[in-house]
């Protein structure tokens, strides 16, 4: 059989665009390497995200409007969400919902490690490890095959940067750390990462804590170590996991007759880390264009121009912020008394919620100017 559109990777930028192409009528298959995956994830996705894509309660395991920031030295910032909430989710559970959707839609979802593809004619010839799976024909191809994407190495993409490795575990509540199940705590410490930061998210039954730092430079199982040791946890974790992110977008990820989504195509946003609101945003666009694509004829880089156009300005921002601010302690220390103040969190957050550039009026962008320019100097 030949399908209209292949997608590779079911994670959430994969398993969204096969919902909507199938749904839109095009034959669509599918091919996740392993069904039962665990994506290596804090699983924070903003309330956009969850009213956007309708996503159903029980996947939603805490809504956090609380958080902590936590500076070097120790001094502990409390922040609130007065306009929405971080919905915790677990990625199994997630992941598996959305692939669900995907095949309620219509779309073929198959098991397979996909090991090369290769252009026949106007078909892409996909080639599994599965060795009951013949290989599969498709016209188009969506790469949602995450941050080591075979997708772009077959077909040619330029390269992801791979720069940020991860590592979380997760803890089951104990008495000791019941204290931690409704917030959600951030450290900007250099013992914990020194260019990222540590996390802790509550989820309904277990801490997820982890650290992240660029690949190569530092130990990232020695940061971790470090930051369990500083929080007081000596329980033992029940599951360790890691990843890299890739947190900066591809110089291109539109080809011919093919697309990448989601962190295959780098889409995750510096400081912060995040990737699912991008991973699912980008699958949605993917799709919508690719069918524009192929029932119009419309050409199918409008599909990363309007990702562009919509993101770019954030993930310059947050590049900027992460350079300027997470150089060293000192100026760590500085950005979380930046974060003290209470029109930098509700610009933060109604940002951050909705993922729109909110616009303060000049008095506030100016007070917010000369606290930067202040904490700089004295962060320098
Ligand atoms: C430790 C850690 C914590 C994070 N925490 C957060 C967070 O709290 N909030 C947030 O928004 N983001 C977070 N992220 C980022 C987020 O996990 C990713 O951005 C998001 O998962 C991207 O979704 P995706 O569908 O593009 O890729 P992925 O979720 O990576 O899915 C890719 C899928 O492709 C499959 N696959 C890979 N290769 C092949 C192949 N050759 N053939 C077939 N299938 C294949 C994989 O099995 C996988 O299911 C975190 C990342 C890490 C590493």
């Amino acid at each position: 059989m030949r399908y209209d559109v292949a997608v590779i990777g079911g994670g959430p930028s994969g398993a969204v665009a096969a919902a909507i192409l199938a749904h839109a009528g095009l034959e669509t298959v599918l091919v996740e390497r392993n069904l039962d995956n665990v994506k290596p994830c804090g699983g924070a996705i903003p309330l956009g995200l969850i009213e956007e894509f309708n996503l159903p309660a029980e996947l939603v395991e805490k809504k956090l409007s609380h958080m902590r920031a936590r500076s070097p030295k120790g001094r502990v910032i409390g922040m609130h969400m007065p306009n929405g909430y971080v919905g915790m989710v677990r990625r199994e559970r997630f992941d598996r919902y959305l692939r669900d959707q995907a095949g309620k839609s219509g779309c073929e979802v198959m098991e397979g490690l996909v090991s090369s593809i290769d252009r026949q004619g106007d078909s892409f010839i996909i080639k599994t490890l599965n060795d009951k799976l013949p290989p599969i024909e498709a016209r188009y191809i969506i790469g949602a095959d995450g941050a080591n994407s075979k997708t772009a190495d077959q077909l040619h993409f330029p390269p992801n940067e791979l720069k940020v490795i991860a590592m979380q575990q997760r803890f089951r509540y104990t008495p000791a750390i019941e204290k931690f199940s409704d917030i959600v705590e951030i450290w900007f410490d250099g013992e914990v990462s020194p260019d990222f930061y540590g996390w802790i998210f509550p989820k309904a039954d277990h801490l997820a804590i982890g650290t992240g730092t660029e690949d190569h430079k530092h130990n990232i199982k020695a940061l971790q170590k470090r930051f369990v040791e500083k929080i007081g946890i000596t329980a033992r974790p029940y599951l360790d996991e890691a990843a890299k992110i890739p947190m900066k977008p591809r110089r291109s990820f539109t080809g011919d007759r093919a697309i990448l989504i989601g962190d295959a195509a780098g889409l995750v946003t510096p400081a912060n880390g995040e990737g699912i609101f991008f991973a699912m945003r980008s699958g949605k666009l993917g799709a919508l264009a690719l069918i524009d694509h192929i029932k119009n004829g419309s050409p199918l880089d409008l599909y990363e121009k309007e990702f562009r156009k919509l993101y770019a300005p954030i993930f310059f921002g947050l590049e900027v912020l992460q350079s300027v601010y997470y150089r060293n302690d000192r100026l760590r220390e500085s950005f979380v008394a930046i974060c003290a103040d209470d029109d930098v969190q509700r610009i933060t957050f109604d940002s951050y919620l909705y993922k729109k550039m909110v616009p303060a009026p000049w008095s506030v962008q100016m007070k917010i100017f000369s606290k930067n320019i202040y904490h700089l100097l004295k962060g320098s």
